[in-house]
């Protein structure tokens, strides 16, 4: 029987509204980075990704330092830190915070840590509604989903689709223009916003030297989430600390041109704590919940730690061959593409989803986009060798002999020269039938050259 992930993917690649809908959309993402990001434009961006890099790597060799002084820093500026050890501690302060200001209403804004830890279906257990408030994010709870991608959520939906949504769960009429559907959900969310007692959010970046919650968005959502209600709740993993307050120059300038495109993202709001005396607005109390669930363990590895480099922008997503034609529901868990296959294994073990480091055809578009240069390809390259080493998933026979093959001809290249000719008119002659018929469906195999590199080369100098 075929594995689950398996029924995922065909049912992806079988369904060509979704495969337009994917491939239009990254495609406009990975456009508009480009355009940001081009040397014209934007003349300093090699040297700002190995600033963003380097600030990554010392932060992260001396997390304990770093995130011993953000809590210094929020404390004295009259917030809460909480340590959370996984999902169930940070889920536990939330419920009993809830429960003690006798709040059953949440507003949050997007964030994939509370995605992680699955705490919008644990606090409705206990009785508390939280009402996603992006746009995207609040489709998709309206739907029953969850997210496709991690920057546009509902990216797989079309208007049409939402529309009708809204119709059924909301009781609105049909309208399909982006700003009527806008506008019914602000309506809806306005009154959430004015009733909630606790405002959850997750955070881009956290600065040690100055105790600040950073968050970015283009919708003012977040800012709402954090400002209306009388409580506001930061979940964040602990990877998210940075140094200090001007680092914020180099991330920021990165994070909008690589997600969407944009110089700048519309809105950043840079929180410190609860309202002082004096100031207008801002809530009553605020809590910093710091997440390890399982970030220690990465941390642990020396060689992989660069995958907590990762400011979720989503730009390994929209260049990669192969999210681009799964989707966002082919991956397990909630980090998907590139990033998903390097996250997935080392959090929940490399036994759980074995496949999914091999889903890569190692291309390296991820990591040449990367606004952190995370080295995704041979962070994949060591899982692999992980799991065969231990075991877990073998090649077949045919796969093994011909890899062995393959690399006995490299290390003797007279005799692959004589070879490479005939292999490759047995190539042009291979019957276009049965398991070369089905991987022929999703692609090309265009004929291999009649004359090597080599031989051009010699015929060239001559
Ligand atoms: S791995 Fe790099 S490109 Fe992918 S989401 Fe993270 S920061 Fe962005």
């Amino acid at each position: 029987m075929a594995e689950p992930y398996q029924h995922k993917i065909a049912n992806a690649l079988g369904d060509p509204k979704l495969q337009l809908a994917i491939y239009s959309a990254t495609g406009r993402l990975a456009d508009g980075r480009r355009r940001t990001v081009s040397t014209e434009a934007f003349p300093d961006y090699q040297e700002l990704r190995q600033h963003a890099h380097e600030i990554k790597k010392h932060t992260l060799n001396h997390l304990d330092f770093y995130l011993q002084e953000l809590e210094r820093n929020v404390e004295a500026r009259g917030g809460r830190v909480i340590w959370a050890r996984d999902g169930q501690e940070a889920r536990a302060f939330i419920r009993n915070l809830a429960r003690e200001r006798a709040t059953n209403l949440i507003v949050k804004s997007k964030s994939m840590t509370t995605e992680e830890i699955h705490l919008n279906e644990h606090l409705a257990q206990d009785g508390i509604e939280a009402v996603e408030t992006d746009l995207g994010e609040y489709i998709l709870q309206l739907a029953g989903e969850k997210p496709f991608h991690i920057i546009a959520p509902a990216l797989h939906k079309t208007r049409e689709d939402i529309a009708h949504l809204f119709e059924r769960r909301l009781h609105a009429a049909h309208e399909t223009t982006p700003e009527r559907l806008t506008a019914i959900a602000r309506a809806a969310l306005r009154e959430k916003f004015l009733e909630a007692g606790i405002g959850i959010t997750g955070a881009n970046f956290l600065v040690a030297d100055s105790g600040m919650v950073v968050l970015v968005e283009n919708e003012g959502n977040a800012r709402l989430s954090c400002s209306a209600p009388r409580i506001h709740v930061a979940v964040s993993g602990i990877e998210k600390v940075i140094p200090r307050a001007q680092d914020l120059g180099v991330f920021l300038n990165l994070l909008g041109r690589s997600a969407t495109g944009q110089p700048l993202s519309v809105y950043t709001s840079f929180l410190s704590g609860p309202r002082r005396e004096g100031e207008l607005d801002g809530p009553e109390e605020f809590y910093l919940v710091l997440l390890d669930n399982g970030r220690t363990k990465v941390l642990a590895d020396a060689e992989k730690r660069q995958s907590l480099y990762c400011i979720r922008c989503g730009a390994c997503l929209n260049n990669c061959p192969v999210y681009r034609k799964i989707g966002g529901y082919s991956y397990p868990w909630v980090y998907s593409g590139p990033i998903g296959k390097i996250l997935t294994p080392q959090f929940m073990g490399v036994h759980q989803d074995p496949w999914l480091p091999f889903a890569s055809s190692l291309c390296g578009a991820c990591a040449e986009v990367c606004p952190v240069k995370i080295e995704i390809p041979k962070i994949l390259l060591a899982l692999r060798a992980e799991i065969t080493e231990a075991g877990i998933q073998k090649g077949g026979m045919v796969e093994k002999l011909a890899f062995r093959m393959w690399a006995w001809l490299m290390r003797h290249p007279r005799i692959y020269e004589r070879v490479a000719p005939v292999a490759a008119a047995a190539a042009s002659r291979l019957p276009r039938a049965g398991p070369l018929k089905a991987w022929l469906s999703q692609r090309d195999l265009p004929p291999l050259a009649r004359r090597s590199f080599r031989q051009l080369w010699r015929e060239r100098r001559k």
